[in-house]
């Protein structure tokens, strides 16, 4: 079998290597070598190296993933927010507008109601009567709605402040 002169990547030392080895302890200091071969040449590289690259490729494979995470997470905020505050208006205060428009909505049409009972047509109250609980009904899905997408947000916001943390955290190891 051939053997390989190769030189230790952290001592200097002069090492023979088997030809197909791939892996070798300094026998002066005990590094932990792997033997690497180019067309041209055979150089070692110490193991505790390569692993150390590995953990910061990992590391930055983290901080990308993070990055990911908050751009997806800004993507979904921004698709939620465009439909809601065109129908509701934004939070609570949208919600509030619109609870009180449909509270005035059914304030007028139980008024209605009470004109057309003593006039006399009965029958006819029922249609403002209906349309006054379904403005009463709007009124409470506008304010839950409002109160809904303030919490969304703020649920948003957490998160979001949660994974810059942890990018900071990443970026200073
Ligand atoms: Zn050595």
């Amino acid at each position: 079998m051939e053997t390989l002169s190769v030189r230790c990547n952290h001592c200097g030392a002069p090492l023979q290597v088997a030809e197909n080895t791939r892996f070798v302890t300094c026998q002066f200091c005990q590094s932990s070598l792997e033997v690497k071969r180019t067309d041209s040449s055979v150089f070692t590289e110490e193991v505790a190296k390569i692993a150390e690259n590995t953990g910061k490729m990992a590391g930055s494979l983290e901080v990308i993933t993070v990055q990911n995470e908050i751009e997806k997470l800004d993507r979904e905020m921004g698709l939620q927010q465009l439909p809601t505050s065109a129908k509701k208006g934004s939070g609570v205060a949208g919600g509030i507008v619109g609870a009180a428009f449909g509270i005035f909505f059914a304030v007028v049409c139980f008024l209605m109601a009470s004109g057309f009972s003593s006039a006399g047509a009965g029958m006819f109250t029922i249609v403002p009567v209906g349309m006054g609980i379904f403005g009463l009904v709007m009124a409470g899905a506008a304010l839950i709605g409002g109160v809904n997408h303030e919490a969304d947000r703020s649920k948003y916001q957490e998160r979001r402040e949660e994974l810059e943390r942890k990018l900071e955290a990443l970026k200073q190891k």
